[in-house]
This record gives structure tokens, C-alpha cells and sequence, in this order.
């Protein structure tokens, strides 16, 4: 029996786990006040849930979903990704009746893909979506979201790229073009960018392939088939960014893996992640939940790849407060000792009993858990309703600092120590 967790995946602890609830717990303070509310989805889904919104041709549906038959013969999909989930739950529950519908979940996601720093089988997200609203004001909201979010957790070092994708009728000319240029080089495509030159050629643009990449960069850019509506559209989005005083860069290849996408698409990006460097990603899909089987209505979303964004945070600064050891000296104090940890729990301090064990052996267990102060109490502290508070944290070559304290002023003198 392998005692390792499965490749791809880890054991989230200390460190790393309270930077992942951090993330959580401030996207989802500053989501609150842009009206968005929680939704937890179920891990897995009937696999057309992804096949028919992801499209057959992307890298996700293609090589990365962990897909398997149920006991019951029902094909099921751990999900790789939240919006079409969300999206599914919004027509299960009826919710297209009142609509918009702003939603924020965060969960683990699964693909089956090669493992590296800051890429997992199983990761983590965080993501939003707006859905039933079609006006480009959304678009800027949904991404202001994101960068509030962002600098809250002390991050400064990414930039938004962002692009448009169209409506369908720029994208059906665009597309048209790319098969044009993407056909001259044939030959030197990698073999997936040859089969999405036939199914979807857009796709190319998003290739990891560097040979692909390096005949991407003379293809024919959007810019020169959008519509004048779309351009309005996309005008307006980046008015609204430059009146809130977003900065982004105009990515004419910035391309979603996905098939739904339209409009606005939006990537955040760090450079210190090396390879790794795609945090938050998202954009406008106004076609899926028709295309899922619901009613024709707009929506806008992102997911942030919180794995890469706890890399990024500083690991210093997770407040650990205090904790405090209790040692009864004799075997009669256990009780009272057992009492005074339970009262100090119920008083808001982290306190942790240590019975067993000879004096030495349970100072060097309370300095182990990572206990800063002790409570110390014998026979003669107790019959005088006193304790003696021992700093356990020998810092600048001071000695362990000791005093006495009245019973009655335990309290709070710990307060006192804690601030
Ligand atoms: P990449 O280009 O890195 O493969 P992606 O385009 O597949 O990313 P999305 O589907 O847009 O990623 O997911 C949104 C975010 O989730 C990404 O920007 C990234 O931060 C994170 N993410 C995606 N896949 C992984 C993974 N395997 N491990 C860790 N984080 C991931
Ligand atoms: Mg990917």
C-alpha cells in the first residue's frame, strides 16, 4: 500500500492551508458588498454537463477530465472547472425565474494534467459569476471584482490582459481567416493544432505548443473582423476600466480554452510564478446556458487558480496568537489544571493541557505545539490562589521570564500579554 498521496495531489497544512483560507476568506468579504452570494456545487457531475459546454476539441475535455462509469453504469466527471456547474444549478434550481443571479463558489477542481509547482490534479478555485446581465458595465464590475480582490491580499505584482471575442458573427469571419493562415503552415502545426484547425481554429491561438506559438504570432488579429457593435461594446468596457483607474494590456491573442466565451476575455497575470503565471481567468459566455438547455440568458464570470495565489502571498504575518501551556506540578492538581485550560478556552485564549510526563518532557512538548507562555501551578501556588506565568520564548538571549499572579488577576493579565 502506497502511503503517498496520488500524484498531482497534496496534503494542504499550516502555511500553506491558511493561505488558502485567507484568499477565501477575503474574496468572499469583498464579494458580499457587490451583492454576490455563496453556492457550493457537487464535486462531480454527469460528464455531458462538461462535454457539451467545454467543446470536444478542448485540452480540458480532451485529455484532462478524470471521467468514470458509476456503479450504476451513469458516466461521471469530477469537475475540472465551476462555471458550467453553476450554471447547471442555476437551471436545476429554477433560479432563471430571478435573475441576475451573482454567484461565488470555491472548491477543488480535477484534471489530469502533468504536475509542477503551482500546477496540481487536484487545485483549487475560487470563481464568480454575474448571470443575466448583457450590459458591458458587468464586464468591468465582474473584472474590478477581481483586481479589488487582488490588491486586498497585498498582491501588486500582475497585470490584466484582456481582449474581445465578439459576438458570433465576427467570430464566424475571424475564424474563417484564421483557417486561411493556419492552413499555410499545415505541416508544422503540433498534431492537436491540427485537429482544431479543422473544429476549432481559435484554439490554436491558446496552444502551449512553442512551435505552434511561434506561427501564432504573425496570425491575423480580431481587431480587423469585429463588428462595429462588438467594438462598441468593447469600447465601453475599457472606458469603464480606465474611469476606475484599472490598467490592463490589449492581448489580440488572448483566446479562452473554453467554447463558450464571447465578448470580453481577461486573463490576470504575475511574472513570479515562472511558468505557472496565469492566476484569474474569465469572460463573457452569453451562449451557454442556452447551449446547456436553458433559457437564452447573458452571463460573465472568472475562476482564480488559488493554489498559485497562496504562492504569492507573503507567509509571514498568519497571526498565530497566543497559546498558552498548562502545567500542573502533582498529580492532584490534574483536575484543577484540567478546569483553568477548559476556562481559558471559554475566555477566547488557545490553551493546551500537559499532564504526562516528567516537568522537562512537558516544557519541551508545550515548545514543540508552539506554546509562547505556561501556566505553572503546585500544591503552594494553589493554596495561596496564585500561578506562575512562565514566558516560554527565549528571545534576544533573555532567560525564561517568570512571575507570580494572583488567580483573580489571571485573566487579565493574559489579555494584557496578548495584545
Ligand atoms: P493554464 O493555462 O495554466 O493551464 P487554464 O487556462 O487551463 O490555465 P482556467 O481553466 O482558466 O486555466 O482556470 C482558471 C485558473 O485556475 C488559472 O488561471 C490558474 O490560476 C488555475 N489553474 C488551472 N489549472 C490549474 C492546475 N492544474 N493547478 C493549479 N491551478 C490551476
Ligand atoms: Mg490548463
Amino acid at each position: 500500500m502506497s502511503l503517498q498521496p496520488v500524484r498531482g495531489t497534496r496534503d494542504l497544512l499550516d502555511d500553506e492551508l491558511q493561505s488558502h483560507q485567507r484568499v477565501i476568506r477575503i474574496a468572499e468579504a469583498i464579494a458580499t458588498t457587490y451583492n454576490y452570494r455563496p453556492i457550493e456545487t457537487p464535486i462531480f457531475e454527469y460528464t455531458s454537463v462538461f462535454q457539451r459546454t467545454l467543446g470536444e476539441t478542448s485540452d480540458v475535455v480532451g485529455k484532462e477530465m478524470y471521467t468514470f462509469s458509476d456503479r450504476g453504469g451513469e458516466s461521471i466527471t469530477l469537475r475540472p472547472e465551476g462555471t458550467a456547474p453553476v450554471v447547471r444549478a442555476i437551471i436545476s434550481e429554477g433560479l432563471t425565474q430571478t435573475l441576475p443571479q451573482k454567484r461565488i463558489y470555491s472548491g477543488p477542481m480535477f484534471r489530469y494534467e502533468r504536475p509542477q509547482k503551482g500546477r496540481y490534479r487536484q487545485f483549487y478555485q475560487l470563481g464568480v459569476e454575474c448571470i443575466g446581465m448583457a450590459s458591458p458595465f458587468y464586464d468591468v464590475e465582474c473584472i474590478a471584482l477581481a483586481d479589488h480582490i487582488l490588491k486586498s491580499l497585498g498582491l501588486s505584482d500582475y497585470k490584466l490582459h484582456l481582449n474581445t471575442l465578439g459576438d458570433t458573427e465576427s467570430r464566424n469571419k475571424y475564424r474563417q481567416a484564421l483557417v486561411a493562415y493556419f492552413s499555410q503552415y499545415q505541416n508544422e502545426l503540433s498534431e492537436d493544432s491540427k485537429t482544431r484547425l479543422e473544429q476549432n481554429p481559435l484554439r490554436i491561438l491558446d496552444s502551449k505548443n512553442e512551435g505552434d506559438q511561434k506561427i501564432c504570432a504573425d496570425a491575423p488579429k480580431f481587431g480587423t473582423y469585429l463588428g462595429a457593435e462588438p467594438k462598441a461594446f468593447f469600447d465601453t468596457v475599457l472606458k469603464g476600466l480606465d474611469a476606475l483607474k484599472i490598467d490592463y494590456t490589449l492581448d489580440p491573442h488572448l483566446v479562452r480554452g473554453l467554447d463558450y466565451y464571447c465578448h470580453t476575455a481577461f486573463e490576470f497575470k504575475t511574472t513570479t510564478l515562472g511558468a505557472q503565471g496565469a492566476i484569474l481567468a474569465g469572460g463573457r459566455y452569453d451562449g451557454l446556458m442556452e447551449q446547456m438547455g436553458g433559457p437564452s440568458v447573458p452571463g460573465i464570470g472568472w475562476a482564480m487558480g488559488i493554489d498559485r495565489i497562496a504562492l504569492m502571498l507573503p507567509t509571514k504575518g498568519n497571526k498565530k496568537g497566543l497559546r498558552i501551556a498548562v502545567i500542573p506540578i502533582g498529580e492532584e492538581l490534574e483536575t484543577e489544571a484540567l478546569k483553568l485550560t477548559q476556562n481559558l478556552r471559554q475566555h477566547d485564549f488557545t490553551a493546551e493541557l500537559f499532564i504526562a510526563g516528567n516537568l522537562g518532557k512537558r516544557f519541551k512538548q508545550a515548545d514543540k505545539t508552539e506554546c509562547q507562555i505556561a501556566i505553572i501551578f503546585g500544591s503552594d501556588e494553589f493554596s495561596q490562589n496564585q500561578v506562575k506565568v512562565r514566558s516560554l520564548q527565549m528571545d534576544e538571549g533573555s532567560s525564561n521570564k517568570e512571575a507570580t499572579i494572583e488567580s483573580s488577576q489571571l485573566f487579565s493579565y493574559l489579555s494584557a500579554l496578548s495584545i
